[in-house]
C-alpha cells in the first residue's frame, strides 16, 4: 500500500446520535442527530471520490449509531455498488436486531465489529452505561457469524477493564470472532485520564498481547498503542504502522476529515474538498505522515518510522500532536530494554 496516495481504512462517522451512554464515548454522542449531518447525496459525492482512489480503502459506517440514520440501507447500496469494501461499527441498542444483520448481509456488507469490553454482563453493562448490552450483543453476535459475516470483537482496554482480557479473549474465540481489535483508551471526547493506561500497564498488556496472539486463530491487532510493532519485534524495513493519516482517516458527521476520531483537529471539510485532496495534500496529513517531524523519543527512536508513537494520546496528553507518544516507557540503553517512564 502507497499511504501517501490512499488509506487502507476510513471510519466515518454518518451521525453523532446514539442511545447509550459509554463512559469512555469519543463521539461525545447525543441523543438526536445533528442538523450539519452529510445527507445522503452529499455522501453518494465522497463516495465517488473514495472509489476512484488507487488502492480503494475500506469504509467502516460507525457513530454515534449508524442505526440512528433511516438511511443508512441507502448509504450501505451506494458504497458497495462503488465496489467499495464496506464494514459497520453499530451501536448494540434495540435498534440492531438479528433481521437488521440478515438485510446487511443482503446489501453486501462485508464484515461487522461489535464492542465488547468485558467478559462479563457487570464489566461490559457498567462501561457501556446500558443494563442488559451485554446479552444482546452476544446475540448479535451469534446472528453476524450465522449469516456468514465476518465479525470482528473490539475492546476497550483501560483500568476498568484489563483485568478481564484473558477471559476476554476466550469470550472472542468462543463467538468465532475473525479478529479482535483492542482500543488502548485514550483520554479524549467523554474518556478522562483516568480510563488511559499509563505505559508501564500498556507496556504489560502488550507484552501480554504478543504472546497471547501466538495461541489463538484469529487476528489480534491495537489501536491507540502502534509500539505494538515494537514489542513484537518487527523488523524495521517492515511495512508502517498504520495510524493517524498515515493509512487511516476519519470523516466526522458533519463532513470535515480528520487525521484519526481520537485526534481532534481538522485538516478540511468534504463540503468545501474532495476528500481524496484532504488526504494527499493536507498539511496536516502530510506532517503526520512524515515521522522525521516527530519529537522526543519518537523522533529519535529506531521505529519512529514503523511505529511513530500514537499521535492522538500526544495531542491528548500534551497538547501536541507532534510530542512522544506518553504511553510508550523510555528505552534504557544500558540495558537495551525498555522501561516505565
Ligand atoms: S518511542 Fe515512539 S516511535 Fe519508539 S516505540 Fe515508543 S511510541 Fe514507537
Amino acid at each position: 500500500m502507497n499511504f501517501n496516495e490512499s488509506p487502507h481504512i476510513i471510519t466515518w462517522e454518518l451521525t453523532r446520535a446514539c442511545q447509550l451512554h459509554c463512559r469512555h464515548c469519543r463521539a461525545r454522542a447525543i441523543p438526536r442527530r445533528d442538523f450539519r449531518e452529510l445527507n445522503l447525496s452529499q455522501v453518494q459525492a465522497v463516495l465517488d471520490d473514495i472509489a476512484q482512489m488507487h488502492p480503494r480503502p475500506m469504509v467502516i459506517f460507525t457513530g454515534g449509531d449508524p442505526l440512528e440514520r433511516d438511511d443508512l440501507p441507502a448509504i450501505i447500496k451506494a458504497a458497495v455498488s462503488r465496489n467499495i469494501r464496506t464494514a459497520i461499527a453499530p451501536s448494540v441498542t434495540p435498534l440492531l436486531t438479528p433481521e437488521v444483520v440478515r438485510a446487511w448481509k443482503d446489501l453486501g456488507v462485508s464484515a461487522v465489529s461489535l464492542s465488547l469490553d468485558g467478559a462479563t454482563q457487570a464489566v461490559h453493562d457498567r462501561f457501556r452505561g446500558v443494563l442488559g448490552t451485554f446479552a444482546r450483543s452476544i446475540e448479535i453476535a451469534h446472528a453476524i457469524t450465522d449469516n456468514g459475516l465476518a465479525l470482528q470483537i473490539n475492546t476497550s482496554v483501560s483500568p476498568f477493564t484489563i483485568q478481564d482480557m484473558p477471559k476476554m479473549g476466550r469470550l472472542v474465540q468462543m463467538l468465532k470472532a475473525r479478529s479482535w481489535e483492542l482500543f488502548f483508551v485514550i483520554p479524549t471526547g467523554r474518556a478522562r485520564a483516568a480510563e488511559s493506561l499509563d505505559a508501564e500497564s500498556i507496556e504489560n498488556a502488550l507484552n501480554w498481547l504478543k504472546d497471547y496472539a501466538k495461541t489463538v486463530s484469529f487476528r489480534v491487532t491495537s489501536v491507540g498503542a502502534p509500539q505494538f510493532a515494537r514489542v513484537l519485534g518487527r523488523p524495521l524495513d517492515s511495512a508502517p504502522t498504520i495510524r493517524e493519516a498515515q493509512g487511516f482517516a476519519f470523516i466526522s458527521h458533519y463532513g470535515d476529515v480528520y487525521p484519526s476520531g481520537y485526534l481532534p483537529i481538522s485538516a478540511g471539510s468534504l463540503k468545501q474538498q474532495p476528500f481524496s485532496e484532504i488526504y494527499r495534500n493536507s498539511e496536516l496529513f502530510c506532517t503526520l505522515r512524515d515521522s522525521t517531524n516527530f519529537e522526543g523519543r519518537c523522533g529519535v527512536c529506531d521505529y519512529h518510522e514503523i511505529c511513530g508513537g500514537s499521535r492522538a494520546r500526544a495531542y491528548a496528553v500534551t497538547g501536541n500532536y507532534l510530542a512522544q507518544d506518553p504511553g510508550c516507557p523510555a528505552l534504557d540503553e544500558d540495558e537495551d530494554v525498555m522501561q516505565p517512564v
